[in-house]
């Protein structure tokens, strides 16, 4: 039997990937390399080029794999730019997996994983956020994942396709092993941007705001490690082999740490002193996202072994110095 993952070659899904071939899986990839790169697909995963909207193109992969479940990290995933075209947002984040659920209903296939977003929940009453909180998304990237969420909570209840929805906070960090990591154009992501300075691809960073109601005024974000998330995934996936009910949960560190904190952790790992300069807030930015991720620890058994900020951006450095250009794709 054989995992479908959807969006394999990007970055989260690469690394979950590399992870599920580790632990004997048989894994085939979907992506349209619209952000993703081939290089970054295990060569031990099958590999198709192409859309998830594309009705005839999932039919004809679905019809060459005994495909037993789906881990669907195909998506568009850029909140400001999903503000400006939203359409976008509907088409292939809503459409795409519109288009996914149907070629597994088609197929008989009943187990989905799903990425979801901490941008379900929008500005948090509470911190620690947990599952139970208010969604309220505050861009069309939030809106659509949210609505994916809930066109698998109807296909659940009407065919029987049980599904893990992930919401994840601020993926970061690459494989310890060096091979993959982060490499998204445009890059919109705090580490890898810190990270360009010591790179020389960048003057200085600029801080989004230091007028939060926080302790050093700039915002707070829970940073987890994208092996740390894979690892979630494959305990998700046993989860739903084991037959157990569709259900969300969060998955962060449970830690914040200020974009301050950041930078300074980033100069010591870099040993470059990163010159700093405080720009305008950026629109839509909440002070402070911090999830629970007790549910995740205790129902999926998830124990995150990256605990510690600055073991993450060593990995993630790791990967930039030796890949400046990133898959140079
Ligand atoms: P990514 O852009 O690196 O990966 C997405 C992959 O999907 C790419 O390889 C892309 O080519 C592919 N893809 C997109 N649309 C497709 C389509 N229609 N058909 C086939 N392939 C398609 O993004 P990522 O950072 O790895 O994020 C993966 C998922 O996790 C996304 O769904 C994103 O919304 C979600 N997520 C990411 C973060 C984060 O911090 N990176 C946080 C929360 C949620
Ligand atoms: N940020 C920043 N400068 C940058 C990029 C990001 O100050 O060049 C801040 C951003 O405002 C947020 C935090 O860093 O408070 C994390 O941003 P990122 O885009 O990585 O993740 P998000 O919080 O949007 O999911």
């Amino acid at each position: 039997m054989t995992i479908l993952v959807t969006g394999g070659a990007g970055y989260i899904g690469s690394h979950t990937v590399a992870e599920l071939i580790s632990r004997g899986e048989n894994v085939v990839v979907v992506d349209n390399l619209v952000t993703g790169h081939r290089s970054a697909v295990s060569a031990a995963a099958r590999f198709y080029e192409g859309d998830i909207r594309d009705a005839s193109f999932l039919n004809r992969v679905f019809a060459e794999n005994e495909i037993e479940a789906v881990i669907h990290f195909a998506a568009s995933s850029l909140v400001g730019e999903s503000v400006s075209n939203p359409l976008k947002y509907y088409d292939n984040n809503l459409l795409g997996t519109f288009s996914l659920v149907s070629a597994m209903a088609g197929h008989g296939v009943n187990k989905i994983v799903f990425s979801s977003t901490a941008a379900t929940y929008g500005e948090p009453e509470r911190v620690p956020i947990e599952e139970t909180a208010p969604t309220r998304p505050e861009s069309p990237y939030g809106e659509t994942k949210l609505a994916m969420e809930n066109l698998f909570r109807w296909c659940d209840q009407a065919y029987g396709i049980k599904f893990v929805s992930l919401r994840y906070f601020n993926a970061c960090g690459a494989h310890p092993d060096g091979t993959i990591g982060e490499d998204h154009t445009p890059e919109s992501h705090l580490i890898p941007i810190i990270l360009q300075v010591p790179l020389g691809q960048r003057e200085q960073i600029g801080i989004f705001g230091d007028d939060y109601r926080t302790e050093d005024g700039t915002c707070i974000r829970d940073y987890i490690h994208v092996m740390d998330l894979a690892d979630a995934h494959l305990l998700a996936l046993a989860y739903l082999r084991a037959g157990n009910s569709s259900d969300i949960f969060n998955l962060g560190s449970g830690t914040g740490f200020s974009v301050k904190q950041v930078i300074e952790l980033a100069r010591e790992v870099t040993g470059h002193p990163i010159p700093a300069a405080v720009s305008p807030r950026r629109a839509g930015d909440p002070a402070v996202l911090i999830a629970s991720s007790g549910k995740a620890q205790q129902v999926l058994e998830w124990k995150p072994r990256y605990n510690d900020l600055k073991t993450i951006i060593e990995t993630a450095w790791n990967w930039h110095k030796e890949h400046p250009q990133g898959y140079g794709d």
